[in-house]
C-alpha cells in the first residue's frame, strides 16, 4: 500500500454524493481531496463507506482523502452519470448536473442559515423544503447558464428520433379530435364517446381484428416474479439473506405497515452484477422452464412473497400477466425473463401501454398523445427489446 501513486483508480459508484475510488494497484478505497471540504462539513457520515454500483456491496474507505484521484483532478474527462428522470427533475441539466446542483444548494442553504447545524438531522436543510427548493431552482438556472457554452458533460442519451430510427420502430400517425375533459387525461373522440388515447388505439386495432390488453410494466413484473422466484430465492445462493418489508396489499388498502413479510433475497438482487454472479444457475433455470401457462398458475402461490417484494401483487395485474403468458410463445416469455434478470432495476420500467394480438401474431404498442414524448425508460426498453427480445413494436401517435 505504501508508495502507491494510485494510477489505476476507478469510481465504485458515480451516484454517491461523495465519490469513492478503488485503486486496483494497492486495492485501497479513497476519496478525492477536491471533495474534502464539502464532505467533512456536510456529509461526514458518508465518508466511511462506499457502495459498489454493480453489486451494492458496501466497502470501507481505507485511505480517506488523497490528492489527484478523481478524473477531473487528474486532467481527464469527468464521469457522466445522469440520474433517472423524476417529477420536478426532468430537465437534462438537473439530471446530468445533479451532483453540482446538490453540492451548491446545500452549501448555499447553510451559508444563509448559519444558525443551523448541518449535522443535526432533525433540523436539516430538508426540514425547510420550500426554502431549499427556491435556492435549488436558482442554482439550476445558474448552472444552466454556466455550462451553456462549454458543457462539462456531453449528453449521451439519444433523442427520441434516433432511438426510433435505430430500433426500426414503426410509427402509426393517426389524426383525432381532442376534447378537453375535466379530468387530467386527454380525451379524444372515439367511436362511442370520449375515450383515452390508449382506448382509442385499442379501437383502431380492434377494427383490424386484434384484441388488446392494457398492460404497461407491472404485468411483466408478475411474469418475472412467478417464473423466477425459485432461482432468485435459491437457499444455496450464498448471498441470500432474509429481508423484511410491509405487506403491499395492506399498505395500499389501509396505508399501514403492520404485517411484515420476511423472505429470502440475494443482497445484490436486481443489479447487473447479480446476473453475472449467478449466470449459470439462472440460465439453467430459464432453459428448463416448460408448460408455461400451467406453470404460471402452479407457481402463483409459491411466488407470493417475491411478487410482494416487487409490487407485483395486485390481482388485476396477475390476470393481465396470465393472459399475456397464454398468448406469448414459450421462447418469448423466456426472452422477457432473460432481459429482466440481466439488470432488473434498470429494465423493469418502460414497457409499452398495450399488448396487441390476433391468433399467432402479437405486438407491443406504445401510445402517445400529441405532445407526449418517449421517456428515458421507454427508450431503454426499445433498445433492450431490439437487442434481447425482438418483439414487434409500434408507436401509435394520436395527433390533433
Ligand atoms: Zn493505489
Ligand atoms: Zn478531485
Ligand atoms: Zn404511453
Amino acid at each position: 500500500m505504501s508508495g502507491c501513486k494510485h494510477q489505476n483508480v476507478s469510481c465504485i459508484n458515480p451516484y454517491e454524493l461523495i465519490r469513492k475510488y478503488h485503486c486496483s494497484n494497492c486495492n485501497s478505497v479513497m476519496m478525492c481531496d477536491c471533495e474534502k471540504e464539502h464532505g467533512e462539513r456536510f456529509l461526514p457520515h458518508q465518508l466511511r463507506e462506499g457502495c459498489w454500483l454493480e453489486t451494492q456491496e458496501r466497502v470501507p474507505v481505507t485511505l480517506g482523502f488523497q490528492s489527484r484521484i478523481c478524473p477531473e483532478c487528474r486532467g481527464e474527462k469527468p464521469i457522466i452519470a445522469p440520474k433517472a428522470s423524476m417529477p420536478g427533475y426532468t430537465s437534462k441539466v438537473s439530471r446530468y448536473y445533479w451532483r453540482e446542483i446538490a453540492h451548491e444548494t446545500t452549501k448555499r442553504f447553510y451559508n444563509t442559515r448559519p444558525e443551523l447545524d448541518p449535522l443535526n438531522w432533525e433540523h436539516s436543510e430538508f426540514s425547510f423544503k420550500e426554502e431549499r427548493r427556491i435556492i435549488e431552482k436558482q442554482v439550476i438556472e445558474e448552472i444552466k447558464e454556466l455550462y451553456r457554452k462549454a458543457p462539462k458533460y456531453e449528453y449521451s442519451e439519444q433523442s427520441q428520433n434516433e432511438v426510433i430510427t435505430q430500433t426500426n420502430t414503426e410509427v402509426i400517425l393517426i389524426k383525432a379530435e381532442y376534447i378537453s375533459t375535466n379530468e387530467r387525461k386527454v380525451g379524444v373522440k372515439g367511436k362511442v364517446g370520449i375515450v383515452s388515447v390508449e382506448e382509442y388505439a385499442s379501437e383502431y386495432f380492434s377494427e383490424k381484428g386484434y384484441s388488446s390488453i392494457l398492460s404497461e410494466s407491472v404485468p411483466f413484473h408478475v411474469i418475472f416474479g412467478t417464473y423466477m422466484w425459485m432461482v432468485i430465492q435459491d437457499p444455496c445462493d450464498p448471498l441470500n439473506r432474509v429481508v423484511g418489508f410491509g405487506n403491499r396489499t395492506e399498505y395500499e388498502e389501509f396505508g399501514t405497515k403492520n404485517d411484515i413479510i420476511h423472505t429470502d433475497l440475494p443482497s445484490d438482487f436486481g443489479t447487473s452484477g447479480y446476473y453475472k454472479r449467478r449466470k449459470y444457475e439462472i440460465d439453467k433455470h430459464i432453459n428448463k422452464l416448460q408448460d408455461m401457462a400451467w406453470l404460471f398458475d402452479y407457481w402463483k402461490p409459491y411466488s407470493h412473497d417475491f411478487r410482494q417484494y416487487l409490487w407485483a401483487h395486485r390481482s388485476e395485474d396477475i390476470e393481465t400477466a396470465r393472459k399475456i403468458v397464454q398468448v406469448l410463445p414459450e421462447e418469448s416469455v423466456k426472452s422477457v425473463l432473460k432481459y429482466l434478470v440481466s439488470n432488473y432495476w434498470r429494465n423493469f420500467c418502460g414497457w409499452p401501454d398495450l399488448f396487441v394480438y390476433k391468433n399467432n401474431e402479437h405486438m407491443f404498442v406504445e401510445v402517445k398523445s400529441s405532445k407526449d414524448t418517449l421517456s428515458e425508460d421507454q427508450k431503454n426498453w426499445l433498445i433492450g427489446n431490439k437487442e434481447h427480445m425482438e418483439f414487434n413494436v409500434k408507436i401509435f401517435k394520436v395527433r390533433k
